[in-house]
């Protein structure tokens, strides 16, 4: 292990014991170590799986405050996931719970409509009671992945360190490191983000547009309490979110904004100064939290949407933003990419206890036809929100204001929004039911 170089688990220490020509094995190779990727490699190891997690990064960048400035909405169903897998325990102090969620429609500088749709938990049946989700900043979940895969003898995590080639023959895939060592497994997981470079090498065709916005991300501090509420405010450049953070130890009220506005205003945006970046935000949200202050940073995003023609090829699996990004109108990203990794560890850990190769043909197509519906579902869910909301237009105005409105009143239907937001509908998998594999 070098300064910038981590290598845990008991695989790391047996490899580098073996020492004759530095091979390295394992069950399951994954590209990429990010929130999914990790928890992927941390359901499978726990299942006692040998798995290889490699991540050309350094971990403690990553981890670093200034690394990744967003929060995230985590599910239900995925803080159930995250609860079996050990990970959760290690978050839960920081996790904000969501317990109203609120939609509306305005104008930069006037007040929201008067119509709106409002979730609240008391809305849910006594079997789904408790709260809506739970906003947690990713640097606090990359640390609770990191602490808690290194507890997995199971667990080898490689970074920074990438593969220099990968070879899928018909009985293995062999991966050469760039340090020159190589690895025989039997499945190659590519984690490796939207950009992925092992999707790409295969072959995969993607899909793929560019919407004309960005995602401005900032933390907030408030001077009144949010009272778990989250509120999404449409505005005609796109969605303006403002998401419950837990208070910090002095007691500051904070939020996570996620406002999405076009392209060409961002750069301008990103370079105002605090107060005028802080007058800006109050311009477009109705100052019920009192006076708002973005703190430590702005990161912005561009948003596009993409997905992978297809999620597998031979020994290969695609899982999280390398098999589909999204926008963030609804935060269902990173839920989407738990619940690919929930579905695939089940395949495998079954597969497994009935001796099967784990990256065999059969093995693997089970994995595409689980998660087709719920994929292609969220990603068309998502574009058609973004256009529905994203514009000025008047009829379209008032027919989605009227759609609100109408929602609102309705409880059955709101309750099914409100179960499709937590992750609790469809054919989930044991983890995200909160089950053991
Ligand atoms: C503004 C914004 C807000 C969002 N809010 C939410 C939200 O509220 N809720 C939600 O569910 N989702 C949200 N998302 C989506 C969510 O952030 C992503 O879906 C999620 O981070 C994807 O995780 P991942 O692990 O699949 O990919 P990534 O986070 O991209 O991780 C990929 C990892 O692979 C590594 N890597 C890349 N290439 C290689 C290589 N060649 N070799 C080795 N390693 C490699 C990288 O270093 C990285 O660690 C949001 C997204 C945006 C842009």
């Amino acid at each position: 292990m070098t300064a910038n170089r981590v290598e845990f688990g008991a695989m790391a220490k047996k490899n580098s014991a073996k020492g004759q020509d530095g091979g390295l094995t394992a069950e399951v190779l994954i590209v990429g170590g990010g929130l999914a990727g990790l928890t992927q490699a941390i359901a499978l190891a726990g299942a006692g799986i040998e798995t290889l997690v490699v991540d050309r990064a350094d971990p403690a960048l990553l981890q670093a405050a200034a690394h990744d400035g967003r929060s995230s909405a985590i599910a239900r169903g995925s803080s159930q996931m995250l609860a079996v897998l050990g990970i959760w325990e290690r978050m839960a102090a920081q996790a904000q719970p969501i317990m109203d969620i609120r939609v509306s429609d305005g104008r930069v500088g006037r007040a929201a409509a008067p119509l709106f749709l409002h979730f609240a938990q008391e809305n849910l049946d006594a079997e789904t009671a408790g709260p809506l989700g739970y906003i947690v900043e990713n640097r606090v979940m990359r640390e609770a992945l990191h602490a808690r895969a290194a507890e997995i003898p199971a667990l080898e995590l490689l970074a920074p360190a990438s593969i220099a080639e990968l070879r899928r023959d018909p009985g293995a895939a062999v991966a050469r490191l760039e340090d020159g060592r190589e690895l025989r497994t039997q499945l190659v997981i590519a984690a490796d983000g939207r950009n992925s470079q092992l999707r790409a090498a295969a072959g995969i065709e993607t899909t793929k547009w560019d919407y004309p916005q960005c995602g401005i991300v900032a933390t907030l501090h408030h001077d009144k309490p949010h009272h778990a509420m989250a509120f999404e405010h449409f505005l005609p450049a796109g969605p303006f979110a403002v998401l419950p953070m837990t208070d910090t130890h002095e007691g500051q009220h904070r939020s996570s904004l996620v406002w999405t506005e076009k392209r060409e205003l961002v750069p301008a945006m990103m370079a105002l100064s605090d107060d005028a970046f802080s007058a800006e935000l109050m311009r477009r949200f109705a100052p019920s939290l009192g006076d708002l202050r973005a703190v430590g940073g702005r990161w912005s995003y561009p948003l596009s949407l993409l997905f992978a023609e297809r999620i597998v090829d031979h020994r290969l699996a695609l899982v999280g933003d390398a098999a589909h990004g999204i926008h963030p109108i609804s935060g269902q990203g990173l839920n989407l990419g738990l619940r690919d990794a929930a579905a695939l560890a089940e395949i495998l850990v079954e597969a497994r206890r009935l001796g099967l190769d784990l990256g065999g043909a059969e093995v693997l197509a089970g994995y595409p036809r689980w998660r087709r519906f719920d994929n292609l579902a969220l990603i068309a869910v998502t574009d058609s929100l973004n256009r529905l909301f994203s514009n000025d237009i008047g009829p379209i105005r008032l027919a989605r204001d009227l759609g609100l409105a109408a929602v609102n009143q309705v409880p059955p239907l709101k309750r099914l929004f409100m179960r499709h937001a937590m992750g609790l509908v469809g054919d989930l998998p044991k983890l995200v039911r909160g089950e053991a594999l």
